[in-house]
């Protein structure tokens, strides 16, 4: 599923339609839209103001309004030109553009959805620290999981406490922190939460360098895979060769997550 750095890759790719005008918008099934503030044809001949990311959310501002998009299990959302034939099936929002382009967000699962949002800040009130800001520091992660129970992945995967790490990235940055996935989030240690902070850091800068992860569904803005799953060291590895020290990664089903990770290499 597309998690932050696939979503980060998605608005790096249109960020270049800021200032161009919202033509029409073509809505093909209603119960895609999760939420609506205020009616959809109030955005015709509104300026694309800015692109955003929060969390593994997608946001367009115009002016004050804000049309937000979930990309849920399997969800894309790419650019073509107008008058492009698309033929893909699952399509549920086509914005037509003034500059010749249209925005387009695919979904075969139908998961995720597209919010109409005027109040952000309540929108978001409930989700978590951006893990590639200064607010998230080796303190913050050790204050936060003091007197948990829950396995540290569990604790990685709920957005309230971290916004858009999914479960490719908790298992990438647990193994890169050289932490196991079912430890109790309160036996972290200062220093294990330090190295933890870091590695949750450098894998999703990483990814996002690489474009995003593409196992099945993951496209960019112009449609194209990530290449960061060829730089995944257990996710999806199980039962291949840790690259560290050669041990058998194990699989095990955490949190009801199937989780990856070395047995030798993570405490
Ligand atoms: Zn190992």
């Amino acid at each position: 599923m597309p998690e932050l750095p696939e979503i980060e890759t998605i608005k790096r790719g249109i960020v270049n339609n800021v200032g161009s005008k919202i033509k029409s918008i073509e809505v093909n099934r209603l119960d895609i839209i999760k939420r609506q503030e205020f009616e959809l044809d109030l955005l015709y001949n509104e300026t694309i103001t800015g692109v955003g990311r929060r969390g593994k959310y997608l946001l367009l501002t115009l002016g004050e309004y804000f049309l937000i998009f979930h990309l849920g299990m399997s969800g894309r959302f790419y650019i073509l030109d107008a008058d492009s034939e698309d033929n893909t099936p699952h399509i549920h929002v086509i914005i037509y553009l003034d500059n010749g382009n249209k925005l387009i967000y695919q979904d075969t699962r139908r998961f995720g959805g597209v919010f109409l949002v005027r109040d952000l800040v309540k929108f978001f009130a409930k989700m978590g620290v951006e893990p590639l800001t200064d607010d998230f520091t080796a303190d913050y992660l050790y204050n936060i999981t003091r007197g948990r129970k829950i396995p540290i992945k569990s604790l990685l995967l709920d957005q309230r406490i971290i916004a858009g790490i999914g479960n490719i990235y908790a298992d990438e940055s647990l193994f890169l922190a050289k932490i196991r996935p079912d430890k109790k989030a309160g036996l972290l240690t200062l220093t294990e939460a330090a190295a933890l902070s870091v590695a949750v850091k450098e894998v999703l800068t990483r990814s996002i360098e690489e474009r995003g992860t593409t196992f099945r569904d993951f496209r960019d803005g112009y449609n194209k895979t990530g290449n960061y799953q060829k730089m995944l060291k257990v996710y999806g590895r199980t039962n291949e060769s840790c690259l560290d020290c050669g041990t058998s990664l194990t699989r095990r089903v955490i949190g009801g997550r199937a989780s990856h990770f070395c047995p030798d290499c993570q405490k």
